[in-house]
C-alpha cells in the first residue's frame, strides 16, 4: 500500500538486466516452475512454485475454488507433472490465498504437508481461529475510531472470504533454521514474521535463491497486518516492529533471486528492502506530524492520509497506522491514552 495509488518505481527492470520472463524461464530450466493461480482478492494472482526433486514439491497452493484448482492443475500439467505426483506441499504463511487448496492437493496426492512448527495449530484450527480473529479485528476497529456500521460491514466481507480457505493438517512441522531436504536441493527454513505471524522464507543457500512468500514483494509493500499471536493468546502482534526485524535479517542474506508469492521475481533484495525502509521512515514522520497537529485516534490518522480508502480498507489502513504508532511509542515520541474506550494518540510531553 502506498500513499499514491501507483508506485511506478518498483516494476521497472534494471537497464540491461533480464526480464521477469527470462528469470522465470531460467528458474524453470533449473526445475522451479512458477504457477500463477487466480484469487478473488485485490492482490490478483498468487504465485505457487513447483519444484522438481524427490519429493516433487509444491510451495503454496492458491485459494480454495474450482477455478483456482483447475488452473493449478493445468499449470502443473504444462510442466509434465500432475497433482497426483506431488509428494510434499509447503505453506509459506497462514493467508487464505496461499493455503486454501493445500488440503485438497494433499488428499488427492497423498502428499505430506510442511509448515513452520509454530503455525501448525493455527493452520489446523483455520475456521474457528479465523472467526475469532475477525472478532478481534472488529474490536480493534471500534477501539481505534471506526464506526460500528463500517466495522460490522467489514466483518461480513471478511467472513465471506473464509470460504476460500481451508484447514491445513501439517504432517511435517519445520523448526526455524532447520533444513528441508528435497533430494537435489535443501531449503533452510527461516521464520520472518511481520506481514503475518507465520511468514516463512525458504532459502536455497547453494543456489543463492529463496522463496519469499509475501515477506517481500517487488511491486507493492507487504502490509504488516495486525493479527492475533500464533499461539492464539489474546492480544495482538506488533506487526511492523516484527516486520522490520525480519527485513533486517533478510537484508543480510546472500541472494541473487527471491521468488515471491505475488508479482515478479526480485533480483536485488537489498535495494528493495532499503526502498521499503525509506518509504516507512517517511510515513513515520508524516504520521507523527498528523498527531502533532492534534491528538486523534488511529482511524482519524488513516483518514487524514488516505481519505475514503480508510473506510473501504479500514483494517488494512489501521494496521498500517498502528504499526507506525507502535514504533513512535517505542521511540518515546507519542503516548496512547484511553478516552472512554477510544484509543487516542498524542505527542509525549
Ligand atoms: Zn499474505
Amino acid at each position: 500500500m502506498s500513499d499514491s495509488a501507483a508506485d511506478p518505481g518498483d516494476n521497472t527492470p534494471d537497464a540491461g538486466g533480464p526480464s521477469p520472463e527470462e528469470v522465470l524461464a531460467e528458474a524453470a530450466n533449473e526445475g522451479v516452475h512458477c504457477l500463477a493461480v487466480p484469487t478473488p482478492f485485490a492482490v490478483g494472482r498468487v504465485n505457487c512454485y513447483l519444484i522438481e526433486g524427490d519429493p516433487l514439491t509444491l510451495i503454496d497452493a492458491g485459494p480454495r475454488s474450482e477455478q483456482s484448482l483447475s488452473e493449478l492443475e493445468e499449470r502443473i500439467g504444462e510442466t509434465g507433472h500432475a497433482i497426483e505426483d506431488i509428494g510434499l506441499v509447503v505453506a509459506t504463511h497462514q493467508h487464505i490465498d496461499h493455503i486454501g487448496l493445500i488440503r485438497t492437493v494433499a488428499e488427492r496426492s497423498g502428499a505430506e504437508v510442511a509448515a513452520l512448527d509454530l503455525a501448525v495449530d493455527r493452520l489446523a484450527a483455520f475456521g474457528d481461529r479465523a472467526r475469532e480473529e475477525n472478532d478481534d479485528a472488529v474490536q480493534l476497529m471500534l477501539r481505534n475510531g471506526v464506526s460500528e456500521e463500517v466495522a460490522i460491514g467489514l466483518r461480513e466481507v471478511t467472513a465471506s472470504f473464509l470460504d476460500w480457505g481451508d484447514k491445513v493438517i501439517v504432517t511435517r512441522p519445520l523448526a526455524h533454521e532447520s533444513l528441508l531436504d528435497l533430494g537435489n536441493r535443501s531449503l533452510k527454513v527461516l521464520h520472518r514474521p511481520g506481514h503475518s505471524p507465520s511468514d516463512t522464507v525458504f532459502h536455497d543457500e547453494e543456489r543463492r535463491m529463496a522463496f519469499a512468500g509475501d515477506h517481500l514483494l517487488s511491486h507493492i509493500s507487504s502490509n504488516p497486518l495486525i493479527s492475533r499471536p500464533l499461539d492464539g493468546s489474546p492480544g495482538r502482534t506488533r506487526s511492523l516492529i516484527d516486520y522490520n526485524a525480519s527485513l533486517t535479517e533478510t537484508r543480510k542474506m546472500d541472494l541473487d533471486l527471491m521468488l515471491s508469492g505475488h508479482g515478479d521475481p526480485i533480483l536485488d533484495h537489498v535495494a528493495l528492502i532499503d526502498k521499503r525502509f525509506a518509504a516507512e521512515a517517511r510515513r513515520l514522520e508524516k504520521i507523527f506530524g498528523i498527531i502533532e497537529e492534534r491528538p486523534r485516534p488511529a482511524h482519524a490518522i488513516a483518514e487524514a492520509i488516505w481519505g475514503n480508502v480508510a473506510l473501504t480498507q479500514a483494517y488494512l489502513t489501521l494496521s498500517e497506522v498502528i504499526g507506525h504508532t507502535d514504533i513512535l511509542i517505542e521511540q518515546g515520541r507519542i503516548t496512547e491514552t484511553d478516552q472512554d474506550g477510544l484509543s487516542v494518540f498524542e505527542v509525549a510531553r
